[in-house]
């Protein structure tokens, strides 16, 4: 029996065990399997068993979203660590309502004993499918991304004139110039149970205000 003979029930039975790789592949095969390799089921299970991502935000479609956004930037999700600044630098990459979003997190300005504050870095949208960089008071602008491997990456901010108007600085505002090399930050095995979903798997908010407190010893 050849495939195009069985049922749609059953095609999908069997399209539901393929990676997109070979749904890419099998959408070639005839018009009848293509529009099966697009029921979109089969692509929200694979945006959350390659990626863990549950939502679609404001994307119209689980196809859209592997195919326009996770496949090209998916690997990026989780927790990177950079050693370019003195004191180095912890980046969270998540998805979030339609988009990638990283963000920085770094020690408040108003006391060391404060949870680390969160500031958004970047963002990739489906729609334009570009990083763009985002600093207070300046509109969108591009910024790249190089990747390494799969653990590892480069961000670098490619248009400098945008960020003149910023009140501060610092050598770190340099570097996103130059660029920060980011690595992955692995987790250890044993998660504090507070820190993991109901699954067992860790929690994507992993970085918590709190979870980091600086203490200060007087001198
Ligand atoms: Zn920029």
């Amino acid at each position: 029996m050849l495939l195009n003979e069985l049922p749609d029930d059953v095609l999908l039975l069997i399209l539901e065990k393929c990676s997109a790789q070979d749904l890419s592949s099998l959408a070639q095969t005839c018009v009848r399997i293509t529009q099966l390799t697009h029921v979109d089921s089969l692509w929200k299970a694979l945006c959350r068993k390659e990626y863990n991502v549950k939502t679609l935000g404001n994307i119209k479609t689980y196809y859209c979203l592997y195919s326009e956004l996770l496949y090209s930037y998916g690997w990026m999700l989780g927790t990177f660590l950079c050693r370019t600044t003195p004191r180095g630098g912890l980046l969270e990459v998540q998805y979030c309502d339609g988009m990638i979003q990283g963000i920085q997190w770094i020690v408040s300005s108003k006391s060391l004993k404060d949870p680390l504050d969160k500031v958004l870095m970047f963002e990739i949208a489906e729609s334009d499918r570009h990083p763009q960089c985002l600093v207070p008071y300046a509109s969108l602008h591009t910024a790249q991304i190089r990747k390494i491997n799969s653990d590892k990456f480069v961000y670098k901010c490619k248009e400098k004139a945008r960020h003149q108007r910023q009140i501060f600085c610092t050598q770190k505002h340099e570097n996103i110039f130059k660029g920060i090399a980011y690595k992955r930050l692995n987790f250890p095995k044993e998660i504090p149970s507070s820190l993991k979903l109901k699954d067992g798997s860790p929690s994507p908010q992993i970085i918590t205000p709190w979870l980091f407190i600086a203490e200060y010893g007087s001198h």
